[in-house]
């Protein structure tokens, strides 16, 4: 085929000239990303097949991208020493859908649905992306081991027909020349354009050259691209100093990782992914719009950052990059969602990351530490959150327990279950504003006689965490400050306490009624040994704490009247049984209000009974 010759698009190509041009209006330059990016993957090919015959490369050392602008012309030239095309394979490529899948998706399209701008994500525009900034566009190709006299011209203004013509062709690989539109003259712009490259292809890993200056006819390229994707290494070549660097570079920390999770699959999916542990939260993690800081590339070329998609939001925290071939470069965020690709992709990086957390609690202690408390606040949502792997979840949550000598939260479940007592039917728990409000609270004590230990819960999202966790083990989650404890006492204990509360029968009465302001009902307690008094809630009720934190952030709190419970063998106590005395009964309910970190509600009242009290 030696003269020119005229031919038809497929109707399916026009229709999809159409329809992108229609809807990638607002994001024109992607259009030197989808050169680039085929560029690159001929170069690829060429590599590959030269592995096995060399004669391919003709002795070209370098294999790279070329961009340069020539503003007088008003054109961009795009070019890559690749493997190339023959004139058939340009024919079959270029001007045809080849993918039946998208040829019956167009089909199926109307009008109206071809303007929406994300359907346009389900499949590759590449090439002919070049149509939105170009009135006419050339295509120059020459398959390497081919003749210079058999190589490829292809022109079309992308209205229904291109012309095809055999050309001399000085060197293997293809040259795409757009003749840019007067209203597009923006990307003449050599800075513009070099902007565009390190926006979506910094990491292809193809040199990409651009003019850096011409003097006297001499021109100097210089690479603009970064030109390696860090994660594309094998990992048995990486050091850990490496990752820190990179790292660094992605994040802008100033220090490494704790770790991170590297990984290349290749198979039924092809991705990679490396997925960073911080040492830090960063300070936004509790922004409820902030987004995950995972960067999804397609081969190598950036396609978007921090999509939900690619990880839960309890997991808002970890930052990397995930870059697979199985992606079009133009997915939109909305297909991202529904996409099974991702969605395979995001269930195994999550199971990696808990998989690497559980490795670092069992053998790097102190580092899991660290961890915790960073990020223990986050990894707790996804106790509901990431049902799935609740039970992995479970296993990397710490808590500080009265078991633990400081503020420390570093007892596991496992560790709390190995501790427990024969009978014992739930975990036990306290939760309070600070950790010396929880372990001076005298709810603990008859916890503390048993040597029953109790998880000491200060974080805002405990009170959330135990009531949404369901069982653990056939243990449910119980707070040590509702309802009653019938389950800690033998039978003989029960009968004994009771025996002990008939004494107090008239006591409770008059309490009752001294109080009924303030309490529903007052009980004689066996929870305590020290203490005089204490409250407690109804077993389904929200317990002072969880009203705190409500009223705390503007909420309105249902009025509940906590139930007060005194200790019968309290010296102060005792005292009732020979009268009740007003001032003393309303300074044991003001007591307990101050001995589990509330405010009572009339301080200068408690002061004068104190005062009346200790005058005698
Ligand atoms: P995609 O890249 O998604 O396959 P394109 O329309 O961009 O879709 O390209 C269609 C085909 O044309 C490519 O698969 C490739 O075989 C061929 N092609 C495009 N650009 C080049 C190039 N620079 N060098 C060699 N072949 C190319």
């Amino acid at each position: 085929m030696s003269q020119k010759q005229t031919h038809a698009f497929q109707t399916e190509v026009s229709q999809l000239l159409d329809l992108m041009i229609h809807s990638l209006y607002s994001n024109k330059e992607i259009f030197l990303r989808e050169l680039v990016s085929n560029a690159s993957d001929a170069i690829d090919k060429l590599r590959f097949e030269s592995i096995s015959d060399d004669s391919l490369v003709e002795g070209k050392e370098e294999l790279n991208i070329h961009i340069d602008v020539n503003k007088d012309a008003g054109t961009i030239t795009i070019s890559d020493n690749g493997i190339g095309m023959t004139q058939d394979e340009v024919m079959d490529n270029i001007g045809t859908i080849a993918n039946s899948g998208t040829k019956k998706y167009l089909e199926s399209l109307d009008k109206a649905q071809a303007q929406d701008s994300n359907l346009i994500g389900q499949f590759g525009v590449g090439f002919y992306s070049s149509f939105i900034v170009a009135n006419t566009v050339t295509l120059i190709s020459r398959k390497a081991g081919d003749d210079k006299a058999n190589g490829t011209k292809w022109v079309s203004k992308g209205k229904g027909e291109y012309s095809l013509e055999t050309v001399e062709v000085d060197n293997f690989g293809t040259s795409i020349i757009l003749d840019i539109k007067k209203a597009e003259s923006e990307f003449l712009d050599d800075f513009r354009l070099k902007g565009i490259v390190s926006k979506y292809s910094d990491h292809i890993t193809v040199p990409i050259m651009m003019v850096k200056s011409s003097e006297d006819d001499v021109i100097e390229y210089e690479t603009i691209n970064k030109a390696t994707a860090f994660w594309a290494q094998d990992k048995r070549d990486l050091k850990q100093e490496d990752y820190d660097e990179f790292y660094k570079s992605l994040t802008y920390d100033f220090e490494g990782p704790l770790t991170q999770v590297h990984n290349k699959l290749e198979g039924k999916l092809d991705y990679t992914s490396l997925l960073f542990i911080p040492r830090k939260a960063p300070f936004d993690m509790w922004e409820p719009k902030r987004k995950t800081g995972v960067k999804l590339y397609a081969k190598r070329v950036f396609i978007m950052e921090g999509n939900e998609a690619l990880l839960p939001q309890y997991l808002r925290f970890i930052k990397g990059v995930i870059d697979t071939a199985d992606l079009s470069l133009n997915v939109s965020r909305e297909i991202l969602q529904g996409s099974k690709v991702v969605d395979t992709i995001r269930k195994a990086s999550v199971k990696r990351i808990l998989g690497e957390l559980d490795k670092m609690s069992k053998n790097r202690p102190e580092d899991y530490a660290v961890f915790w408390s960073e990020f223990g606040m986050v990894m707790k949502e996804g106790i509901v959150e990431d049902f799935d792997n609740k039970e992995k979840i479970a296993a990397l949550l710490r808590f500080a327990t009265t078991e633990t000598s400081n503020t420390d939260q570093n007892v596991s479940l496992a560790d709390y279950i190995s501790r427990i007592k024969e009978d014992q039917k739930a975990i036990y728990y306290i939760t309070a504003d600070t950790h010396a409000a929880a372990k001076g609270s005298p709810h603990l004590e008859i916890f503390k006689k048993k040597g029953i230990e109790v998880l000491l819960l200060t974080d805002r999202v405990d009170e959330w965490l135990v009531g949404n966790f369901g069982d653990h083990e056939g243990l449910e989650f119980k707070s040590i400050t509702k309802g009653d404890l019938e389950d800690l006492d033998s039978e003989g204990e029960k009968e004994e306490k009771e025996k002990v509360a008939k004494d107090f029968d008239k006591v409770i009465e008059k309490a009752q009624s001294i109080l009924s302001e303030k309490v529903k009902a007052v009980k004689v307690s066996s929870r305590l040994s020290e203490s005089p008094s204490c409250l407690v809630a109804d077993e389904n009720e929200l317990g002072s704490n969880m009203e705190r934190i409500m009223k705390s952030l503007g909420q309105d709190v249902p009025e509940t009247k906590p139930i007060l419970e005194i200790n019968p063998d309290h010296p102060l106590v005792k005292k009732l049984k020979d009268s009740v005395d007003e001032d003393l009964v309303e300074v044991l309910f003001d007591q307990a209000v101050l001995s589990e970190g509330g405010q009572i509600s009339e301080p200068a009242e408690f002061v004068k009974r104190i005062n009346k009290l200790m005058m005698g």
